[in-house]
């Protein structure tokens, strides 16, 4: 029986592979994404989005993803519940992936799209990974309305953790949003609105040095970098907003990265291994956003087809 080889295989299923997908499927790719939860990404733990071109009146991203999943089947893209455990070279096939499934079922490809995107980054501080859960969140939209009228402190400067702490004034009693630095790196319109905001108290120059709570979050200790003084913060929550950390793991002796595990692409979404392409919040790049993940997941299919192409 002749082996059967898939042109293309896009492992991810957020914004970036759906799009990759709607784009190799229109394309007429034999392809498959694999997901190993539910397609969506960091969409699906996003209450609105403001920003998605198209979108004048703010989308959940719920319903944004069920939109982007309805459009990909639609295209005929055939999406697999399951996790890639391995992604290697066919020995002695030169244009050939292997990957290796969860469910113990093997694929062959002619090229691959990572799209796996990232996962939250924690603070690393003593008493925060025994919280975790017990008041100890990374995030809002999760685990928000499990602090009704709870004083909680949210941690970090981008657009996530402003975001969101502006979020979770819809449940809490009040917040104190603590920041390493004298201004925070968000957005200019997030700034402002977190300003006027009753329910927010910015601490700048300020970490984080422990959390502690018998069995709940009960404070945190914050240290002044500037002054070195560190006070007790009593609470009931701790939001960790602090950034992303890429799923990268994966391709490590597959494919260039830099020191953080970004995997490094060109323009036209190439990694360093031909054949394989990478695109979304799993590259190096300037800018984290539903908008750029899409527009990189096209490219990635365009490119991915036409090396199908050359090489077949
Ligand atoms: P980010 O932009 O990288 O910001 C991380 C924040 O956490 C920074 O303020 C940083 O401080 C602080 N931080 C990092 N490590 C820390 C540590 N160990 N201790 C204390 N503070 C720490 O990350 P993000 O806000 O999660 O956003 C990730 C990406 O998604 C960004 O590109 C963002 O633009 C995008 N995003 C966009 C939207 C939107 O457009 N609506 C919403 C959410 C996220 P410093 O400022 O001192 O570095």
């Amino acid at each position: 029986m002749k082996e059967k080889i898939h042109d293309l295989i896009i492992i991810g299923g957020g914004p970036a592979g759906l799009s990759a997908g709607i784009y190799a499927s229109r394309a007429r790719l034999n392809v498959i994404l694999f997901e190993k939860g539910m397609p969506g990404g960091q969409m699906l733990f996003t209450e609105v989005i403001e920003n998605f071109p198209g979108f004048s009146k703010p989308i959940g991203g719920i319903g944004l993803v069920d939109e982007m999943v309805k459009q990909a089947k639609e295209a005929g893209l055939k999406i697999e519940n399951d996790n890639i455990l391995k992604v290697s070279h066919v020995h002695h096939q030169k244009h050939r992936f292997k990957i290796e499934c969860d469910s113990k079922k093997i694929y062959k490809t002619l090229s691959l799209i990572i799209s796996t995107g990232a996962r939250w980054k924690e603070l690393g501080v003593p008493g925060e990974s025994n919280l975790k859960g017990k008041g100890v969140s990374y995030c809002a939209t999760c685990d928000g309305p499990l602090f009704k009228e709870r004083e909680i402190v949210v941690v970090g400067g981008g657009d996530k953790a402003l975001e969101e702490a502006l979020y979770l004034t819809k449940f809490v009693k009040s917040i104190k949003l603590i920041h390493r630095r004298d201004q925070f790196r968000a957005i200019k319109e997030l700034q402002e609105k977190i300003l006027a905001n009753d329910k927010i108290t910015p601490v700048y120059n300020s970490v984080i040095t422990e959390m502690s709570g018998k069995k709940l979050v009960e404070f945190v200790k914050v240290k002044n970098v500037k002054t070195g003084k560190i006070d007790t913060i009593t609470c009931n929550g701790v939001f960790v907003l602090i950034g992303i950390e890429p799923n990268s793991e994966l391709l490590k002796e597959v494919v260039d990265m830099d020191d953080k595990g970004f995997i490094i692409v060109d323009s036209h979404a190439r990694t360093s291994q031909d054949g394989i392409y990478a695109c979304g919040d799993v590259i190096k790049k300037d800018l984290y956003q539903i908008a750029t993940a899409v527009g990189e997941g096209a490219t990635a299919a365009f490119n991915a087809q036409r090396y199908i192409d050359e090489i077949s």
